[in-house]
C-alpha cells in the first residue's frame, strides 16, 4: 500500500512524494526545487528516494532533478520526447514501468507540452491513480503552450474515462481560481456550488485540496464536460457565435479562462 505526501514547493506547486511505509521506499513526482524532498529525507534518515518521476519538460517540475539525482542516485524517468536533466529511463505512450514494487503506466498526454506524460497506477483496483502532472488539475487543466485544443482535449477525454474511483494528484494548487471559474461556466450547477464551497474553506485553513477524484472531476471540471448543455450555451456566449463541435467549446473555454 503506498501513501503520498504533498510537498509544498514554490508559490503554488506540490512534489507528491509516493512512499511504501513498510520498506521506506519513496519516489518524487516533479522536483522543481530539490530543497523540499532533501529537507524531508534528512528528517527521514530510513527512507530511500529510489525515483524521480517526470511528466513534463517545465522548469518547475525539473529544476530540482539534477540535485535530487546527486545526492540520492535515485532513477530518473520521463518522458521520451522532451528535453529532462539526468534522464534515465525515457518513457512514452504505452509503457509499463515497476516503480516501489508497483506497476505504472504511461499515457502520452499532449497540449500542455508536445511530449507529456502521466503515470496512472491501478495495483490496486480498489484505489487506482494517477499523477497528471499539468494535464488534468482540479477544476481545470493546463494552458495549451504547445498542442492544440484538439490533443488537449483527447488527452483530457482519456483521463475522464478512467475509473471513477481514481485519486487525481496534480502538480499545483489551482483548485480554488479552477473552481471560481468552473462556477462561472455553470452557475446552475449545484454540485459546483458545493465544491467550490468547499474546496473556499480548505484554502481558508491552509489546507491542501488534492487529491480529487476522476468522479469529481467529471462533475465539476468544465474542461470536461464540454459536451454538456449548459457548458455549451455558455461558451458559445462567450464566443457570441454557435459551435458546432466539442473541441470548439474546449477551445473558447481555455481561451475565457486564461483571461478570468
Ligand atoms: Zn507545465
Amino acid at each position: 500500500m503506498l501513501t503520498f505526501t504533498a510537498l509544498p514547493a514554490f508559490n503554488d506547486n506540490y512534489i507528491w512524494l509516493i512512499q511504501d511505509t513498510q520498506r521506506q521506499l519513496c519516489a518524487a513526482v516533479d522536483p522543481g526545487d530539490a530543497q523540499p524532498v532533501l529537507n524531508w529525507l534528512a528528517e527521514h534518515p530510513q527512507w530511500q528516494l529510489t525515483d524521480i518521476l517526470i511528466t513534463h519538460h517545465h522548469h518547475d517540475h525539473v529544476g530540482g532533478v539534477s540535485a535530487l539525482k546527486a545526492a540520492t542516485h535515485a532513477r530518473v524517468i520521463g518522458p521520451a520526447r522532451e528535453s529532462i536533466p539526468n534522464l534515465d529511463l525515457p518513457v512514452d505512450e504505452g509503457a509499463s514501468i515497476e516503480l516501489i514494487g508497483h506497476t505504472v503506466q504511461v499515457f502520452a498526454v499532449p497540449g500542455h507540452t508536445l511530449g507529456h506524460v502521466v503515470f496512472f497506477c491501478q495495483t490496486d483496483p480498489a484505489q487506482p491513480w494517477l499523477l497528471s502532472g499539468d494535464t488534468l488539475f482540479a477544476g481545470g487543466c493546463g494552458r495549451i503552450f504547445e498542442g492544440s485544443p484538439e490533443q488537449m482535449l483527447t488527452s483530457l477525454t482519456r483521463l475522464a474515462d478512467l475509473p471513477d474511483t481514481t485519486r487525481v494528484y496534480c502538480a499545483h494548487e489551482y483548485t480554488l481560481s479552477n473552481m471560481r471559474f468552473a462556477q462561472a461556466v455553470e452557475p446552475n450547477n449545484a454540485e459546483i456550488d458545493q465544491r467550490l464551497s468547499d474546496v473556499r474553506q480548505l484554502r481558508e485553513q491552509q489546507q491542501i485540496t488534492l487529491p480529487s477524484t476522476i468522479a469529481i472531476e467529471k462533475r465539476c471540471n468544465p474542461f470536461l464536460r464540454c459536451e454538456h448543455a449548459d457548458v455549451i450555451r455558455a461558451a458559445e456566449e462567450k464566443a457570441g457565435a454557435s459551435l458546432d463541435n466539442s473541441t470548439a467549446v474546449f477551445a473558447v473555454l481555455r481561451s475565457w479562462k486564461d483571461t478570468f
